[in-house]
């Protein structure tokens, strides 16, 4: 492809409003154009990239064994009351009317679609397993739109969706999907993480995240230093601490007026906030008020707090006036002595002896206090996340934290949607059974952003082979005024394409500057520089992108040394 006739779009100015490297390399590079909030246009070299990450996916999962369909972006609303998703859903389904005055929503995903479907197309047991997928736009009206198409509203998904006739069945295809999915982003060359994830409302037994590791990430990955144990940091399981020590000094009681917050009375106590309580009071599953502690460097964990039966689920926190009635102090001196309400312990602050915490009187705190002597026996459990340093879940190794970018989520639904929207077919033994399912999603365009975030510098994108828009950028200096640049170039060229090198020549006339600056943003894993210099030596400089390593080659045979190391650059490892 010729330059003069596939426009790059780059800027030279920092667009406004681009928080994080890829949002602004992506503009900046000319892979993208905002239309309006959450909504961008693909241009020329950014489509290619999509279509590149499009690829792959399609054929592994085809390699996997699934079976590509297409189901319209808008569907009647008639099915997701069926689901009951029409109340669920919330604002960000997009819902629309047509002309009759009947309700359709723009897809955010498909499952109420494909199920319907197979719950006329599938009828006996011998049909299953079977495993259908489609890479297509898909509508989330996301609350926060950002980071240009890594949080978008339009967006390209691929979502699969699996039926089976029993457990087993679906396991096995689950496997086959989570080896795919590791396929996927191993031929990207992007380094990722397959994480458990949370089930969460959908209730399903087994869920893994798939994430893209990047400082800018959303989510923060746990992930053992020695085994292979990962899971999102909200998942992650602390064990139990092990004993706690043997009470010391007395209890005493004293005055801290003004610390109001663990930090505060930790540097007025002089003592580490590990060695303080941190005490939530959060609404009752009973409708009363649930104290949980935590140890003072600690956080808590909505979701794992909400899964104990005294705390009302979602989590919330207890008003705070209701609060100080019941305990008859405000908020700042709050601890678990002659509390009327359940009293629950993280394992961590159960663990804890010879301790700080709230009197339950305004400006004063217990030092020297210890669980059992001075304080009631706390109920214990899991009520924090997981931190850096905690020993693994799987007792292999300890925890690191990385940040990560949700790129792929493979989910066994089981029979949530089958129940809902009746896809039955007729079991071995010619009763009707319930199908199983699974759902596997992957955000196509989602994967175009965070691959950036993971790979670039200063001067802009530095593209994994099998997804760069080309292979290589082929510059010359003097095209418009060298006949000779200009004769070589062309003839170069054509080798490069006989080679198969996807090649974009620059032939605009613009001051080498340019050209080299654009070649930079663009990020091609290779440039080859034609110049009159070079050639009086009969030679063309190659330069890598990611190294910055130049050499010399000769100008025999170049192209096929170029295809030979584009070969090498496409299957090389992450
Ligand atoms: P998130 O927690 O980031 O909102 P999600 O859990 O809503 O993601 P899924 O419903 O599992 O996402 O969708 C499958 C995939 O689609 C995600 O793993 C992600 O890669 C992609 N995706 C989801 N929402 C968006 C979005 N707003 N913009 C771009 N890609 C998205
Ligand atoms: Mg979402």
């Amino acid at each position: 492809m010729r330059v003069s006739r596939f426009p790059l779009h780059t800027l030279k100015e920092e667009p406004a409003g681009a928080e994080i490297a890829s949002h602004r390399l992506m503009l900046r590079a000319g892979l993208i154009q905002k239309l309006s909030s959450g909504l961008y246009l693909w241009l020329p070299a950014g489509l290619r990239v999509l279509r590149k990450v499009a690829g792959v996916v399609r054929e592994e999962m085809d390699a996997a064994g699934a079976c590509e369909l297409l189901m319209p972006a808008v569907q009647p609303a008639e099915l997701w009351r069926r689901s009951g998703r029409w109340d669920e859903y919330g604002p960000e389904l997009l819902r629309l009317q047509d002309r009759h005055a009947r309700d359709f929503v723009f897809g955010p995903t498909h499952e109420e679609v494909i199920s319907h479907f197979a719950a006329g197309a599938l009828s006996s047991y011998r049909q299953l397993p079977v495993n259908y997928y489609q890479i297509q736009t898909k509508f989330r009206d996301e609350i926060r739109p950002r980071f240009g198409v890594m949080r978008a509203r339009e967006f390209l998904m691929k979502d699969a969706y699996s039926f089976h006739a029993d457990a087993a069945s679906l396991d096995d295809t689950y496997q086959a999907m989570f080896a795919a999915y590791r396929r996927i982003f191993d031929r990207l060359q992007l380094k990722y993480r397959a994480v458990l994830a949370d089930t969460g409302a959908i209730g399903g037994s087994a869920s893994h995240e798939f994430h893209i590791l990047a400082d800018s990430g959303e989510d923060r990955i746990a992930f053992s230093d020695e085994g292979d144990y990962a899971a999102s940091v909200e998942f992650a399981p602390t064990a139990p601490a092990a004993e706690r020590a043997a009470p010391g000094a007395a209890m005493e009681k004293i005055d801290t007026p003004g610390a109001v917050t663990i930090d505060a009375l930790a540097e007025m106590l002089d003592m580490p906030p590990a060695k303080c309580l941190k005490a939530l009071f959060v609404n009752g599953a009973d409708g009363g008020i649930t104290a949980v502690f935590l140890r003072g460097d600690h956080e808590l964990n909505a979701v794992k707090a909400a899964k104990h039966p005294a705390i009302a689920s979602p989590l919330q926190f207890a008003d705070a006036q209701a609060v100080a009635a019941a305990v008859g102090c405000a908020p700042g001196s709050l601890g678990p002595l002659g509390l009327n309400m359940p009293v629950l312990a993280d394992h961590a602050a159960a663990a804890m002896s010879d301790f700080a915490t709230g009197a339950n009187e305004e400006g004063r705190h217990f030092i020297h206090a210890n669980w059992g002597r001075d304080l009631p026996e706390p109920q214990t459990g899991d009520f924090r996340n997981i931190e850096e340093g905690d020993p693994s879940p799987d007792g292999r190794g300890r925890i690191r934290i990385r940040r990560g970018i949700e790129a792929g989520h493979i989910f066994k639904l089981g029979a949530k949607y089958s129940e809902a929207m009746d896809v039955k077919v007729l079991g071995e033994n010619g009763k009707p059974v319930t199908v199983m399912m699974g759902c596997y999603g992957i955000g196509i365009s989602r994967i175009v952003a965070a691959a950036i975030e993971q790979n670039h510098d200063d001067n802009g994108i530095i593209w994994p082979a099998p997804m760069a828009p080309f292979h290589l950028s082929l510059t010359p200096v003097g095209y418009h005024l060298k006949p000779r640049v200009k004769t070589e170039t062309e003839r170069l060229y054509r080798e490069l394409l006989d080679a198969g090198v996807e090649t974009l020549l620059d032939d605009r006339d613009a001051r080498p500057g340019v050209l080299f600056a654009d070649s930079d943003l663009t990020g091609l894993p290779l440039r080859l520089v034609v110049s009159e210099k070079n050639l009086d030596r009969g030679q063309i400089e190659l330069k890598h992108r990611r190294s910055g390593e130049t050499r010399m080659m000769a100008s025999e045979n170049c192209a096929g040394a170029v295809a030979a190391l584009c070969a090498d650059l496409l299957q090389s490892p992450p």
